[in-house]
């Protein structure tokens, strides 16, 4: 059986330091809904706090650098 719980009441803000970022891209592959890497800059850029299809831990897991963090609220 597969439990989904969906966070309604919670938002989530996903934040890149781009002083940290070394623009690899990972993110961005991972997640393209909510990463988008800028050609200007050379890092990554959060386009979007919402994605419905990962919670994007695994991105923030894999982020090289440890550039990405997420806060939760209500
Ligand atoms: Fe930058 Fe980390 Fe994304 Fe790589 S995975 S582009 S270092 S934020």
């Amino acid at each position: 059986m597969i439990i989904i719980i969906k966070k309604d009441n919670f938002m989530s803000k996903v934040k890149v330091d781009e002083n940290l970022c070394i623009g690899c891209g990972t993110c961005e592959a991972l997640c393209p809904k909510v990463f988008k890497l800028d050609m200007d800059s050379g890092k990554s850029k959060v386009i979007s706090d919402n994605c419905e299809e990962c919670d994007c831990q695994e991105v923030v897991n894999s982020c090289p650098v440890n550039a990405i963090s997420i806060e939760e609220g209500k």
